[in-house]
């Protein structure tokens, strides 16, 4: 039997893996207890791991040749690689002559590796000269980007897990953590059993079994995150909780905020938020007071129309009381997927560039373009995931490249979507699994190899590097990510003159590109090599110079603005985009099961991880079901103004009243209806809307307006 250390491919927490393999085959898996993200723990989908590759299950979803479509609707037919990536580069090249390089757009996921996005990165941007690339991150942490970048300078929490321990006041917002990052939270749970007298508070619409662990439960309203913050730091204000030498020393902007939240008084922020007026006196002073205080905040923040106001307004209590830059205190957003923050890193969304840079600087274009040896960057944004998928059913993108991502069911508002995809004259889908919504509308399906076969490297929620490593060769002819992308930009490089942009036979090679880019930047990761990450996954920065990497940042006040200073951002409150009407009176909330991932192309294919939640339901206040006349089980209608889905519904104490959940994970085999037109649709996310953060453009995917009544 052979052991090989990786890393776990679903959640941010980034735990280690040792994979135990004999031959091709994966038969166990358990936690590395060298790992400091999880010291030897595994949740329920970790652990289980090993069994989702197993041959058997392999043989049943996995996509193990190129396939072709000769026209839409027909059976895909086995082709080889050459011509699958001959016909792909013939049509890009087709079309980008005829119509221009923004006629065509990637569309990529926060699951592939560090190596994989950056070479997506450079052939969108570097050799097509189009921007138009962007990814399921866009869904995930582009809300987290920006409150950062826009408060702090720069895309980088400045926490790390170890805070957990040294906090004396943990606020866990719009995240379930017991569910979404399970093995962080069983640490958030030691540490509290360990010192008691420490605070938890746990804000959140859900009383979930995050909320169990709480001190102070906060059941706020859907999308009122902002009027709650602003009316924190009106009550730290009052009661002189801030830390006027902090805000003095090392902030800037603090008086507009200041005049902002005079206005928020409790009364309307208790009113506003739904809450009681002692606990919001209570929570600010928990926050402000206690020794230490750690924020962790998710997806109830991010996948808003205010995802940037909402995580800006949370970093400006941080900075007002100073609890940033000490063991235990800063704010810490949790990472969904295992490795958006390794996309962020090599620049893969539609704004940004290699190495946190960003580009609308036009130094910074200038200097990726030197450093790929490209005439230009170009300098027109590129299309995000919401706008992509837009442009597309518009006619404006007419080829998408879409890799390990299944946009058919996890974007908002799927009728645009699907019409973007019949309306594309070349979908190519590059995807491990064969069993997603979105191979239904690939021309073009390249078998991607997955985790257990691969090579590369991701980075966790605390900026922490880690090596993803093969145990076994992937099955049939499905070939590395990275390989596909490169062979395919070879391809388009044919006619070029010089040396290849695409030089790489290894990840290794890709990644000493990307280490080199970072050089000089708040990331700057030149003093790492595969070999050191293989022996101790590391934190960035670490520079050349430095013998460790940095467990926290801006512990010295300074923070990587023009002048140093972090910037408190004055942003108003607004509601969700789609409020509760007469005709619409429920809020729908979406959010993870506890055993399940994204859209269960892995996790769906083991029936012990139905055991905690077997099927989909629409859960609803007891009351509620009472005033609608519904019994438990009952079919219901749950109805937007983009659709209409069917599914029982059942009574939860955890929802509060006029609020209904559905889980994002079940797709078309599991939850059915109609468009508002009529045709099929299937998954939670047919009938959320593609409203979006006007900032961060991250989709509302958190809330929707929706009736519900008796099928
Ligand atoms: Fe994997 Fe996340 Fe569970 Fe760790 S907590 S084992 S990274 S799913």
């Amino acid at each position: 039997m052979k052991e090989t250390r990786s890393t776990c491919p679903y959640c941010g927490v980034g735990c280690g893996v040792i994979i135990q393999s004999e031959g091709d085959r994966i038969t166990g898996v358990r936690g590395d207890p060298a790992h400091p993200a999880n010291f030897g723990r595994l949740c329920t989908k970790g652990s289980t791991l090993h069994l989702t590759a197993a041959p058997e299950v392999t043989r049943q979803v996995r996509l193990l040749h190129p396939m072709r479509r000769e026209r839409r609707g027909a059976a895909p037919q086995r082709v080889s690689w050459d011509a699958a990536l001959d016909f792909a580069a013939e049509s890009f090249h087709q079309i980008v002559f005829e119509h221009g390089p923004d006629a065509v757009g990637f569309y990529i996921s926060g699951q592939l590796l560090t190596e994989d996005y950056y070479v997506f990165n450079k052939l969108a941007k570097g050799l097509l000269a189009t921007n138009n690339i962007d990814t399921n991150s866009r869904l995930c942490m582009s809300s987290a980007v920006a409150g950062y970048k826009m408060t702090l300078g720069a895309d980088a929490p400045p926490t790390c897990y170890d805070d957990v321990d040294h906090a004396d006041c943990i606020f866990i917002v719009g995240s379930n953590a017991a569910y979404a990052h399970p093995v962080l939270f069983r640490r958030v749970e030691e540490a509290k059993a360990r010192r008691p007298q420490a605070k938890i508070i746990v804000c959140d619409p859900r009383r979930t079994d995050t909320a169990e662990l709480a001190d102070l439960y906060l059941p706020i309203l859907p999308g009122t995150d902002v009027m709650l913050f602003h009316g924190l730091l009106h009550i730290m204000l009052w009661e002189g909780w801030t830390r006027p030498d902090y805000i003095a020393a090392h902030t800037s902007g603090f008086d507009a905020l200041k005049a902002l939240v005079r206005e928020c008084t409790p009364e309307l922020v208790a009113q506003t938020c739904g809450l009681a007026r002692e606990d919001l006196f209570t929570a600010a002073r928990w926050f402000a007071t206690s020794p230490a205080t750690l924020s962790l905040y998710c997806q109830g923040l991010n996948q808003s129309t205010s995802g940037t106001a909402k995580n800006a307004a949370l970093i400006n209590l941080h900075l007002a009381t100073a609890q940033i830059g000490r063991p235990g205190a800063g704010p810490f957003s949790l990472t969904g997927q295992p490795n958006a923050m390794g996309g962020r890193e090599v620049g893969g969304l539609a704004n940004l560039l290699s190495a946190h840079r960003d580009l609308a600087d036009p130094a910074h274009r200038a200097e990726i373009a030197a450093f790929w040896g490209v005439p230009s960057v170009p300098e027109l944004p590129g299309k995000t995931a919401v706008e992509m998928f837009q442009a597309a059913a518009d006619g404006e993108i007419k080829a998408l490249w879409i890799a390990c991502t299944n946009p058919a069911q996890s974007m908002p508002d799927q009728k645009t979507v699907r019409r973007a995809l019949e309306r594309a004259e070349l979908v190519v889908v590059q995807e491990a699994f064969a069993t997603t919504a979105t191979c239904d509308y690939a021309d073009l399906l390249l078998p991607a190899s997955t985790w257990g076969e691969k090579e590369g490297t991701v980075t966790n929620s605390e900026r922490r590097i880690s090596r993803v490593r093969a145990a076994v060769t992937a099955p049939g002819e499905a070939r590395h990510d990275w390989a596909i992308a490169v062979d395919f930009a070879r391809r388009l490089e044919g006619r070029r003159n010089g040396p290849s942009l695409f030089p790489y036979e290894t990840p290794e090679a890709i990644w000493l590109e990307h280490r080199e880019s970072t050089r000089g930047r708040d990331l700057d990761i030149t003093g790492l090599d595969y070999t050191g990450l293989e022996q101790a996954p590391q934190q960035w920065p670490f520079p050349q110079s430095a013998s460790t990497g940095r467990a926290r940042l801006y512990e010295d006040g300074v923070f990587p603005t023009p002048d140093g200073r972090a910037r408190f951002a004055a942003v108003g409150y607004r509601p969700p985009a789609e409020p509760r009407e007469s005709r619409y009176p429920f809020a729908l909330l979406t959010g993870r099961l506890r055993d399940q991932w994204h859209g269960m192309s892995r996790t769906g294919t083991l029936g012990r991880l139905f055991g905690h939640v077997p099927e989909p339901a629409v859960q609803m206040h007891p009351q509620d079901l009472e005033r609608l006349r519904l019994a438990e089980g009952d079919l219901v209608h749950v109805t937007s103004k983009r659709g209409s889905l069917v599914l029982p519904v059942q009574a939860s104490s955890e929802i509060g009243l006029s609020q209904a959940f559905i889980a994002m994970h079940w797709g078309a085999e599991f939850l059915t209806g109609l468009s508002s037109t009529g045709e099929p649709l299937a998954g939670v996310n047919a009938i959320t809307t593609s409203a979006y953060c006007p900032t961060s453009k991250q989709p509302e995917l958190k809330h929707a307006a929706v009736k519900i009544l008796k099928a």
